[in-house]
């Protein structure tokens, strides 16, 4: 019988009112893994109030105490990668090694957001009054709805509730509908803690309704979501109705920088790398490149030749691929199509370029094309695939200018052994992140962030959490 999840309200697994079914497809095999509810609005909103009820007690917790219910979750979560690599590289195609890294970065934020127990800080303000002492306090915010995208789904869970919880925030998750099985599992490994009821909530649904409801909810004090652009900017007019605080984690176009200095095999291995992995499906990997002319065919040749290397296959039956299906036919056409428009304005290819045959499952071959027009759409919309367009650049003002000629600010890449030129990407670059000679991959420590339409605000190290608080100022006369 087919697994049916229930939304995970109040400290249980509840039978909610749906709207109806959707089924949880392999992307390898088209089989069925389970059935989520389609929550109703109603629903929702038993879970915003459960957390709100919550939240006051919740947030009068000291926070390490809050942050011992954090490693409680941890622990079981590494007593279990094994079983959740599994259900990831089920429902969402990656390949087994990287569901497994997923699997034990997601325990390690949450460990690592737990240890800001005793770090968090206000500030003490000098007062124009010599009787006066003004301090900033930080508040938690109150009920956080945190809607989530399909490509990291299980990290992705705590990259919103580690921080919101610790700061005295409850929170209502809304996974993606295509990847809810790893969300079922983490829900049914909290409720083995000693987790207060109603701090941690989960319901199941289309973006279009749950998500909806979520975002159009009075009680709901911050949307924190990642996704695409084009939801987020729905969620940003949803919210608007409340004058809700939104945390915008959106799409890239990563353009990477390769220098006629540069190491060119290091570039290019770091290259390939960052656009196969996932299948091409992540945010901050690299989506163009810019090469200095003198070195574009010695790049190419090499590029061309790593990325016809790359395997790919069903990830859970063949350990060895370097990448797994995309993740619906919708993604896979979509890429298709976009490859296919590229081709019919001039651009050449150089290996790959069609979908791939396996019998069943979404496959795109590993793709690299060349004499792509800097203002066609396969040079600046998010192709969500393996699929990386290479273009020559006169020198190293005219890669910048390209690369920040894009709505998307995400993450960029610069390959290149000269200092000067590294700090003059560093100067000019206008994006979240820059990655000098290596590849894009964010740290916990860090602050990941976009720019222009990939983002408002941003997630990990201290700026992160701080954004699951709001200020208060005292003013004390004495
Ligand atoms: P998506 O926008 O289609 O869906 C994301 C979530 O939003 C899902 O849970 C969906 O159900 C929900 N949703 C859809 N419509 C909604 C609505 N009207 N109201 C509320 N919620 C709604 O994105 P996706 O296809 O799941 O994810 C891929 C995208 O995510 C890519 O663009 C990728 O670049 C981006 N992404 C960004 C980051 C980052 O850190 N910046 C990280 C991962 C993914």
């Amino acid at each position: 019988m087919t697994i049916q999840h229930r939304n995970f309200i109040n400290g249980g697994f509840v039978d909610t009112k749906a709207q109806g079914i959707i089924p949880v497809l392999n992307p390898a095999t088209g089989a069925v893994l389970s059935e989520i509810p389609e929550t109703s609005p109603e629903a929702v909103a038993d879970a915003i109030a459960a957390a709100k009820t919550a939240q006051k007690g919740w947030e009068a917790k000291a926070p390490i105490e809050r942050a011992g219910y954090l490693r409680q979750i941890s622990a079981k979560i590494r007593q279990n990668v094994p079983a959740l690599a599994k259900t990831i590289v089920a429902e969402q195609g990656k390949t087994m090694g990287l569901a497994e890294v997923e699997v034990n970065f997601t325990a390690d934020y949450i460990d690592y957001m737990a240890e800001w127990a005793r770090r968090l800080e206000g500030e003490i303000v000098t007062s124009d009054n010599p009787n006066e002492s003004i301090f900033l306090f930080r508040q938690a915010i109150g009920v956080v709805g945190g809607i989530l995208p399909w490509n990291f789904p299980f990290f992705l869970i705590a990259r919103k509730l580690a921080p919101a919880l610790l700061t005295g925030n409850t929170i209502v998750l809304k996974p993606s509908e295509e990847t809810p099985n790893n969300a079922a599992m983490f829900m049914d490994l909290l409720a083995e803690t000693d987790m207060p009821k109603g701090v941690v909530n989960m319901v199941y649904g289309r973006g279009a309704v749950a998500g909806a409801a979520l975002c159009e909810n009075p009680d709901v004090g911050l949307l924190s979501f990642t996704g695409s652009v084009e939801t987020g900017s729905r969620i940003m007019g949803a919210a608007a109705k409340n004058i809700t605080k939104v945390n915008l984690e959106l799409g890239g176009k990563a353009p990477a920088i390769v220098l006629k200095d540069a190491d060119l095999d290091l570039a290019a291995e770091a290259i390939v790398a960052s656009r196969v992995i996932n299948s091409g499906q992540v945010c901050n990997c690299a989506e163009r490149v810019y090469v200095e002319a003198s070195v574009e065919d010695e790049l190419v040749a090499k590029l061309s030749q790593k990325m016809s290397e790359q395997k790919f296959g069903n990830p859970a039956e063949d350990f060895s691929v370097a990448y797994g299906p995309m993740i619906n036919k919708a993604g896979l056409d979509k890429v298709a199509g976009m490859v296919d428009r590229a081709k019919a304005v001039g651009a050449s290819v150089v290996t790959g370029g069609e979908v791939a045959d396996l019998g069943q499952g979404n496959y795109f071959q590993p793709t690299i094309l060349t004499g792509c027009a800097q203002d066609s759409e396969i040079m600046q919309k998010e192709v969500f695939g393996p699929v990386l367009p290479v273009n020559a650049v006169k020198d190293i003002d005219e890669a910048i200018t390209r690369a920040n000629d894009s709505e998307f600010g995400l993450t960029s890449s610069i390959y290149t052994r000269d200092i000067n030129s590294a700090m003059q990407a560093c100067r000019e670059l206008k994006f979240g992140e820059t990655y000098i000679n290596r590849n894009n991959f964010e740290a916990m420590q860090g602050y990941h962030a976009g720019v222009r339409k990939s983002g408002i605000g941003g997630a990990d190290g201290k700026h992160g959490l701080y954004e699951f608080t709001q200020t208060h100022m005292v003013y004390i006369q004495s």
